[in-house]
């Protein structure tokens, strides 16, 4: 019965390449279909208003503030222009109480602001704020935004594990203002943005090949260059650069094409979001670890492989993490003692089988490898929209990833890599690159707070 169950997922998360070609042009399609108008597609291809990227000409003292899944991060750049990078770079991070991620917004962004203060006072005392200019801060906040201009925007929805009814609707930038305020902090928020593009213009600082940020992390997102004329929803003058980055919000993609189980159906209709966010449901570190749990909950009621065993934990949602079944993947040890330890400590499963684990360990792979394969099969839908998918024009293009998914899950980081190269083809494969972009959501939002600074 156990292994019937597992056979059946097997053959359920199947991602042949033929389908994933289909879900590669159906993101495509969907990414034209969200720049042609507003509400055209599920994707909702938010202008980002950032239309200049950093160059490595900045100079300056910037912040950064990265609120984006479960900690938030606030950093302070030293910027030595004329290609110098960065000179100096001091960073905290801090994890935010559960309760503050439902709560009421006035108490999250309170919070935020408090640490943010506490950060720059404990700096100031090595930093000179010269000549009465006032501080300036880029604001990476990776939820989807609707922005008026490059430093303003109001929350569309919560994703991920936030629910904060009264923000919803908000402009996200006067919320952290009037905090700061609140604190007697003298600062100026220069810049709005989110994770995919803070990655973005972090690895385009370094490298002017990049054309897009990707995250794979607690959630999901991807952000890239766009010819301002190839986008019929923006209204007004066109920007001066010719360029817009455009936030896509491609979490919230879904194609019939999409290979959907009936644990991601019960995940789906269970979550916070139903409905929604469903390829970030598949693809991102909030949600593999639970998928592989409600599969290790239906062979626990359906057979006896896991021994007589108290359910409380097996049964509750999202106790094993992806972090978990990262570590079961990549077990190496003879008798997998990694696995045996892991469904112990969180899921009270003991005195497994070696053929047991060994099922443990296929299941996490499958659902990894649908994962990472439906990544590559999005970074392809956006190498085709940018007629970046062959190799006629011998330019190179590089992708920069960031998130704790992509970073720390070998496996799912090679898959994607594989995954990607089986859909290019040779050639095409010559001319992208995938890096990791080691922290770009954080000096992302230093670096375009640089490049729109109102002193520059
Ligand atoms: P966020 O997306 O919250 O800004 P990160 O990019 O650091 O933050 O990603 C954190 C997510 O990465 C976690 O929610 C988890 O799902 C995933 N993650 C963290 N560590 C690991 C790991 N060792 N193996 C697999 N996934 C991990
Ligand atoms: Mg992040």
């Amino acid at each position: 019965m156990a292994e019937q169950v597992v056979a059946d997922l097997r053959d359920k998360c199947e991602t042949p390449l033929p389908l994933l070609r289909e879900v590669a042009l159906a993101m495509a399609h969907e990414m034209g279909a969200g720049l042609q108008k507003e509400g055209g597609s599920r994707v909702k291809m938010l202008l980002s208003y950032v239309d200049k990227l950093p160059t490595g000409r900045e100079e300056g003292l910037f912040y950064g503030l990265d609120l984006g899944g479960t900690n938030f991060r606030v950093l302070k750049v030293q910027l030595g222009g004329n290609q110098k990078h960065v000179v100096n770079c001091d960073s905290k991070e801090v994890s935010i109480p559960p309760q503050l991620m439902s709560g009421s917004s006035s108490e999250l962004f309170g919070f935020i602001a408090s640490e943010l203060a506490k950060f720059v006072a404990d700096e100031e005392n090595c930093t000179n704020i010269s000549n009465g200019k006032k501080r300036e801060l880029g604001f990476t906040f990776s939820f989807p935004v609707k922005q008026r201009s490059v430093a303003s925007g109001t929350l569309v929805k919560w994703t991920k594990a936030f629910s904060i009814d009264d923000a919803v609707g908000e402009d996200v930038v006067a919320k952290l203002q009037t905090a700061m305020e609140k604190q007697g902090l003298d600062m100026h928020i220069a810049a709005l943005i989110n994770d995919a593009v803070g990655t973005l213009a972090g690895a385009r600082y370094y490298d002017k090949d990049v054309v897009a940020g990707i995250i794979f992390g607690t959630g999901t997102n991807a952000a890239y260059v766009e010819k301002a004329n190839a986008i019929p929803k923006l209204e007004g003058e066109l920007p001066r650069s010719g360029d817009m980055v455009i936030n896509m919000e491609w979490g919230n993609f879904y194609s019939s094409h999409l290979p959907i189980t009936e644990y991601d159906q019960e995940l789906d209709n269970e979550s916070l979001n139903p409905g929604e966010q469903i390829y970030e449901k598949l693809t991102s570190g909030m949600y593999l670890g639970e998928i592989v749990r409600r599969v290790l909950l239906k062979i626990s009621l359906h057979s006896s492989i896991f021994g007589n065993m108290d359910h409380t934990k097996l049964q509750t949602h999202f106790l094993l993490r992806t972090p978990h079944i990262s570590a079961m993947n990549h077990d190496k040890t003879p008798d997998l003692k990694i696995v045996a330890e892991k469904l112990e400590e969180n899921l009270a499963i003991t005195s497994t089988s070696l053929e047991t684990r060994k099922l443990v360990v296929e299941i996490c792979d499958i659902v990894a490898r649908r994962a990472a394969r439906l990544a590559a099969a999005g970074l392809a839908g956006i190498l085709k929209k940018l007629g970046r998918d062959c190799n006629d024009q011998e330019q190179r293009s590089v992708i920069a990833i960031d998130g704790g998914l992509f970073e720390h899950y070998t496996k799912f980081r090679e898959y994607l890599d594989i995954t990607l190269a089986e859909l290019l083809g040779e050639e095409a494969s010559k001319s992208v690159a995938v890096k990791h972009a080691d922290d770009g959501s954080g000096i992302g939002a230093a670096l375009i707070a640089a490049s729109q600074s109102q002193y520059c």
